[in-house]
């Protein structure tokens, strides 16, 4: 019998000290369980699976081999919930992505996002003029603080992309009809810096904070409601966030406005609909209670849960700057999400996030599953017949 070969390990002492400042030490707690390997959704696809374990060991160690781990996670936050030593995992993955930066080894392409995200303050390299045009008929206020309670923060994806457009349509429906007071920056709008973060890039991210942190106090802005679930993480990790500012995601703010009886539905015909939790609401932010709060006021609409739901929720794909990279079909976890819904029977598959949208759609579409529609709740909401109990006025 022959042994097995074991792979030789350099250690290098700057090296490790590389490793260690790019991912704060935060690797150190980690006893190597395997508990994060055997839950990283990578597992349920065809491609390879990440040995989460095996990165963790290397980021303790300061040694390479974690590249092609650390660029395929989406930072999906799944193996950090269950790992008993609460061991930051995605942050680590980011940490080593900051290195790569710092090493010029980041991926091809990547840095085309981050240009264009300079030039043109957006990461889709659309142009700034544009980025209103989805509220074109909309007339919309720009945001003026001595008259508006909320700025309405639309995000990249749904100024840009034409499915995430209706969405940011409706959620100004849903605003209008329970009369919140509010505007939005128009073209001037500024990319909150999530892609910056979820590649990496840290150094990139904390400049855009900083800098839009200023623009914020100088329009006065106390409270930002935003369409993405990105959006609101991003600008939760501002300096001064929740002291100078405070972020909300639009499914909290009508959660709320549904519990004041700001907003009721007419309802729905007698449907089934089964809801999507983003990770960067229900795991990254604890938020899965909200969009049910709203759905179970719907009358003729009857919640179904998937098997994997609230903190236990299947990742889309789309997160960690997974909407940048290109994803086989095969691997993509969103078919998987698409057939785990269409077991339910559901006739809607429902989310909040624009990102899970555009991955569950292809997801559905990859999985044949026909009679599953893929809809956002503002969109869902606004099906289902707002009735508002509120003056609508104060948005002018
Ligand atoms: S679950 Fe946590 S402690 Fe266990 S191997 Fe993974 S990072 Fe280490
Ligand atoms: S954060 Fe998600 S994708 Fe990344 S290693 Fe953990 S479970 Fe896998």
């Amino acid at each position: 019998m022959t042994a097995p070969v074991r792979e030789a390990v350099l250690l290098d002492d700057a090296r490790w000290d590389r490793v260690l400042v790019a991912t704060k030490g935060a690797a150190a707690a980690c006893y190597q369980c395997g508990t994060c390997t055997a839950t990283c959704p990578w597992g349920l696809v065809a491609g390879p699976s990440i040995g989460v374990r095996s990165v963790m060991r290397r980021a303790q160690l300061g040694i390479d081999g974690w590249a092609e781990a650390a660029w395929r996670c989406t930072t999906c936050g799944a193996c950090e919930a269950r790992c008993p030593h609460e061991v930051p995992i995605s942050e680590v993955m980011l940490g080593l992505r900051s290195l790569a930066w710092a090493e010029r080894t980041a991926p091809q392409g990547l840095g085309n996002v981050l240009w264009d995200m300079h030039w043109d303050g957006n990461p889709w390299g659309r142009p700034p003029s544009a980025r209103s045009a989805w509220a074109v008929g909309l007339d919309i206020p720009r945001f003026d603080a001595t008259r508006h309670a909320v700025l309405l923060y639309v995000g990249c994806t749904a100024s840009y992309d034409r499915r995430g457009q209706k969405i940011a349509r409706a959620v100004v429906s849903l605003l209008r009809s329970a009369g919140v007071p509010f505007g939005t920056l128009a073209d001037d709008e500024p990319c909150c810096g999530d892609p910056a973060r979820s590649l990496g890039n840290e150094a990139y991210f904390g400049r855009i904070a900083r800098e839009n942190t200023v623009r914020l106090a100088a329009e006065g802005v106390t409270d930002i409601v935003t369409v993405s679930p990105h959006c609101y993480d991003t600008f939760s990790r501002y300096p001064g966030a929740g002291e100078a500012f405070r972020a909300h995601h639009y499914s909290q703010l009508l959660r709320d406005l549904v519990a004041e009886g700001k907003v009721s539905f007419a309802g729905v015909d007698a449907v089934n609909a089964t809801f999507h939790d983003p990770c960067y609401l229900a795991r990254h932010h604890d938020e899965s209670e909200a969009p049910r709060t709203v759905m179970s006021a719907m009358p003729g609409l009857a919640l179904v849960e998937m098997e994997r739901s609230r903190e236990e929720t299947l990742c889309c794909g789309g997160g960690g700057g997974r909407m940048w990279m290109e994803t086989a079909p095969e691997d993509r976890f969103a078919t998987a999400r698409a057939r785990e819904a269409a077991a339910t029977g559901a006739s809607y598959l429902v989310t909040t996030c624009p990102h899970c949208i555009s991955c569950l759609e292809d997801g559905a579409s990859v999985a044949g599953a026909r009679q599953l529609k893929v809809l956002d709740l503002a969109e869902l909401s606004v099906l289902a017949g707002i009735a508002s109990a509120a003056p609508t006025e104060a948005d002018q």
